[in-house]
């Protein structure tokens, strides 16, 4: 499979074109007159760098800067970070390439893994690439005379917030084992009790999952696993693990998968692990998925998400998918490229829908994780941006994954709340296509 390579020059592309998007949407403006303003904005060309250089913004805080600003432009403040831009007559000057910087972003490379010490655990729950497309914002509302539109999703809506669940498990087996003995490690005896007791329908919660959002008046993106992709060609031990995994062989799945397209519901692939490096097997597991539902299938999550999204792109498009929404993490809750917008791919009309909050990925389903994903929430609110919660359709299992499924409803409330727009992923951006040609 052909990894895309990305030049200097489709990197400013890419984050040149979203902060124009951003800034359409946000004003409620033609791009083209985005366009116009923005040729106002003087970038210096910088080459990258590992260490990141501290920027104060002048719509406030500090983030990290991967280029380097060693020599002229951007001058030091007492704190040792420095201040970014400078309005000169009716220019705005940037000491950085602000480009360069939100393109290499949103292409998932913003600076060295956090394992190698560089990155602070709070880079990515700042929305640093929004963060510099409000330097932007801020000057065309001030200093431009533009107005915004305050409200610019559908219905009014604040923000957006959209609903996913990846469906990988689908039956109960090993975990009689492995859940009990997690739950006695970390002290909880009734969890533990409770886990034991065999369920057939444990890890099946389709039903519930559709009574309680159809409660709510919501609909969700559900990504379906063909697990039999990876099943055949692994070892004994692998498959052992995939004992009750997702599979479009399924006649049950199957039938939940049609009464879902048919009532509203977005029917998305969590494409497996094997089709990662195989182009045919991803488009087979899309028209399989296609021919089960009937309908065409969008939107596209992988298995497992692998550290390199950027490189499955090209064969994600070439399948014929609209989007994928892979970019976020599996192991922490934040902002991966930056940004809480969808945003075009340097592959033309293909995009990245990023999510932001996994369940697996939350520490525990109680006060601090809602207090967490709250804060979060709010960070997006501000910006108007999309929110994308994960929920694994298995979580709602109370014995199993207590408190979970009550947090998801509480998210949603909490979205209400805060005047957001909920809806399935694919609705999001289509959206947000429409509205920023
Ligand atoms: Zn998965």
């Amino acid at each position: 499979m052909n990894a895309l390579v990305f030049g200097d020059r489709s990197v400013r592309q890419i984050g040149r074109a979203h902060a124009e998007r951003v800034l359409s949407f946000r004003f409620g403006l033609q791009r083209s007159r985005i366009k116009r303003e923005l040729s106002r904005v003087i970038a210096p060309t910088r080459t990258g760098s590992s260490t990141p250089e501290m920027i104060r913004l002048p719509t406030g805080g500090v983030i990290p800067i991967f280029q380097d600003l060693s020599g002229p432009g951007g001058s030091e403040t007492t704190d040792g970070t420095r201040s970014a831009v400078t309005e000169d007559g009716d220019e705005l000057v940037l000491s950085y390439d602000i480009w360069k910087e939100v393109g290499s972003s949103l292409l998932g490379s913003r600076g060295p893994p956090l394992s190698q010490g560089v990155g602070l655990e709070s880079d990515w729950t700042m929305l640093s690439v929004d963060l510099q497309i409000q330097i932007l914002f801020r000057w065309l509302q001030d200093s431009r005379g533009l107005d915004f539109v305050p409200e610019p999703w559908p219905g009014g809506g604040t923000f957006a917030m959209g609903l996913s669940h990846d469906v990988d498990r689908i039956r109960k087996t090993y975990q009689y084992i492995t859940h009990p003995i997690r739950h006695l490690i970390r002290g909880e005896f009734q969890l533990a009790l409770d886990s034991i007791i065999p369920d057939p329908k444990a890890y099946w919660r389709f039903d519930e999952i559709r009574e309680v959002e159809a409660r709510k008046g919501v609909r969700s993106t559900f990504f379906f696993l063909p697990g039999e992709s990876d099943f055949e060609t692994l070892s004994p031990l692998h498959r052992l693990r995939l004992w009750g995994v997702s599979t479009f062989r399924s006649d049950k799945l199957r039938s939940v998968m049609k009464d879902l397209a048919h009532n509203s519901w977005e029917v998305g692939l969590h494409s497996s692990i094997n089709a990662r490096r195989n182009q045919r097997l991803l488009s087979s597991e899309k028209a399989k998925l296609q021919s089960i539902v009937n309908q065409e299938v969008q939107g596209v999550r992988q298995h497992f998400l692998s550290p390199e999204i950027t490189e499955l792109w090209s064969a994600q498009k070439e399948a014929g998918f609209a989007y994928d929404s892979s970019m976020g993490f599996a192991d922490r809750v934040g902002f991966r490229a930056g940004s809480c917008y969808p945003y075009e791919t340097p592959l033309a009309d293909f995009w990245e829908l990023p999510f932001e909050v996994m369940d697996g990925a939350l520490p525990d389903s109680g006060e601090y994780s809602k207090n967490r994903c709250r804060g979060l929430v709010d960070q997006v609110v501000d910006l108007a941006g999309a929110f994308v919660v994960l929920w694994h359709q298995r979580y709602f299992s109370a014995r199993d994954f207590g408190g979970y499924g009550e947090l998801y409803l509480e998210l949603i409330d909490f979205a209400k709340t805060r005047g957001g727009w909920v809806a399935p992923c694919g609705e999001i951006v289509r959206e947000w296509r429409r509205r920023t040609l």
